[in-house]
């Protein structure tokens, strides 16, 4: 049996004309000889019906941070209602389908409600739905404990239901259908000529959707790429063919730079030697940051001073903590964290000066740089990170890079 994945984002499923266009997806692979399992999310973006960030908005703030696993509860509807919707769909064209909670199709997790990581999958009730050529429809982003609570995934975890199906069920391959052509050079919201990447490795697309771009989850990625399967991104209003990610991507576009992402709401932490004499907490700055689960990120440490980025999220927690420490330090709010992420930056001089002379001739202040052998990241504050993504994708001549030919 030749099984594909079909995962549709929250646009793919939010109007009953995108729902035709789901369908037809559907159909299409199951004349290709495929079977299909079909995975959704909830409809449509914030302020929608029946949308995650909606439901969201009907609980307080207190219950909840206190009511992870009734929060996760709630969380889990929107998705419910769009399996039992589409499938709904199929039956008016007299295909047989199954719609499925997380939890029935076999996925079992942990408790750690909000995020939680799955421990199992048990393909033993969606093989007999395939085996009698029926269509699961599976409700992404939801599991379930071994004592039976429903969980959440994380934000953004249908995809990484769809993996996790797909690599369980040893899929064909796994395609992600949204509302884009495929992954692109940017996120085409901020970078309005942003190209079509065709074919790109696993590990550039988890680094770019793990420095920000929401376009995929990274631990979906991280799931295929383990099983090798490939996986596909596609437009579910069009016909274009997509961005396919395997284990190589394609040499022959021969680029330094692949893509660039963007994550908002960083505070550059500036703590000074000079500032803390005489305080023994300043040497254990960064175990404690770690031990209070604070994770900081561009990293720099100097005889005189440390400098690192949190989230914004994360600074009432920090600035408690450093309180109770008795250390001093200053800090920039606003600022984002850019990302210049491709397999071609290691042994290319000279990318970190086009860097610099780009976002200079721009007058863009660059506060803090850091690289790896596939990233290189800049902080800039978020006003300036618009003007700069898009200098950055002009001068790494990232436009129309790759053609997207749409049929
Ligand atoms: P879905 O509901 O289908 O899961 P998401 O909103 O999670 O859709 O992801 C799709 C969005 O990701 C696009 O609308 C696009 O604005 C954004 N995005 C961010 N970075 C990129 C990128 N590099 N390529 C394509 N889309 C991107
Ligand atoms: N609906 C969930 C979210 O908004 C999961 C998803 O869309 O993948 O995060
Ligand atoms: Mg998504």
């Amino acid at each position: 049996m030749k099984i594909v994945i079909q995962k549709f984002g929250g646009t793919s499923v939010s109007t009953e004309e995108r729902r035709l266009l789901v369908l037809e997806k559907i159909l299409d692979a199951k004349k290709n000889g495929y079977s299909p399992v079909v995975v959704v999310s909830a409809m449509g973006r914030k302020g929608d019906p029946y949308a995650t960030d909606t439901l969201l908005s009907l609980l307080d703030k207190h219950f909840k941070e206190s009511n992870l696993q009734a929060t996760d509860l709630l969380m889990s509807c929107g998705e419910i209602i769009s399996t039992v919707v589409m499938s709904n769909e199929l039956n008016k064209r007299c295909i047989d389908s199954v719609p499925l909670l997380g939890g029935q199709s076999g996925i079992i997790t942990d408790n750690n409600f909000g995020k939680a990581s799955v421990i199992n999958v048990d393909t033993k009730k969606l093989l007999p739905i395939l085996n009698e050529k029926k269509i699961p429809v599976v409700a992404g982003f939801q599991g379930i404990t071994e004592d039976g609570y429903i969980t959440t995934l994380g934000r953004g975890g249908s995809d990484v239901t769809a993996c996790i199906l797909g690599s369980a069920l040893n899929a064909n391959k796994i395609e992600i259908y949204t509302d884009v052509d495929g992954i692109m050079t940017a996120d085409p919201r901020i970078v309005k000529n942003a190209s079509l990447i065709k074919e790109i490795s696993y590990n550039e697309v988890f680094e770019l959707a793990y420095q920000g771009a929401k376009v995929i989850h990274p631990r979906a990625v991280e799931i295929a790429a383990k099983s090798n399967i490939p996986l596909v991104v596609k437009n579910t209003l069009n016909h274009c063919s997509g961005t396919i990610i395997n284990k190589d991507g394609n040499e022959k576009y021969n680029s330094v730079i692949t893509g660039i992402a963007n994550m908002n709401n960083r505070v550059q932490i500036n703590v000074s030697l000079a500032d803390n004499d005489g305080n023994s907490n300043y040497f254990n700055i960064l175990n404690t940051l770690g031990e209070n689960k604070i994770s900081i990120d561009l990293i720099n440490v100097f005889p005189n001073k440390k400098i690192f980025t949190i989230n914004k999220n994360q600074f009432i927690p920090f600035s408690i903590m450093m309180k109770n420490l008795n250390i001093k330090y200053s800090y920039e709010d606003n600022c984002s964290k850019i990302a210049l992420i491709g397999n071609g930056i290691k042994d290319v001089p000279g990318v970190m000066a086009t860097i610099l002379k780009t976002l200079t001739k721009e007058g863009i202040e660059i506060l803090q740089t850091a690289d790896s052998n596939t990233t290189i990241w800049c902080l800039v504050k978020t006003p300036s990170s618009v003007a700069a993504i898009n200098a950055l994708h002009r001068d790494f001549n990232l436009e129309n890079k790759y053609n997207c030919i749409k049929d």
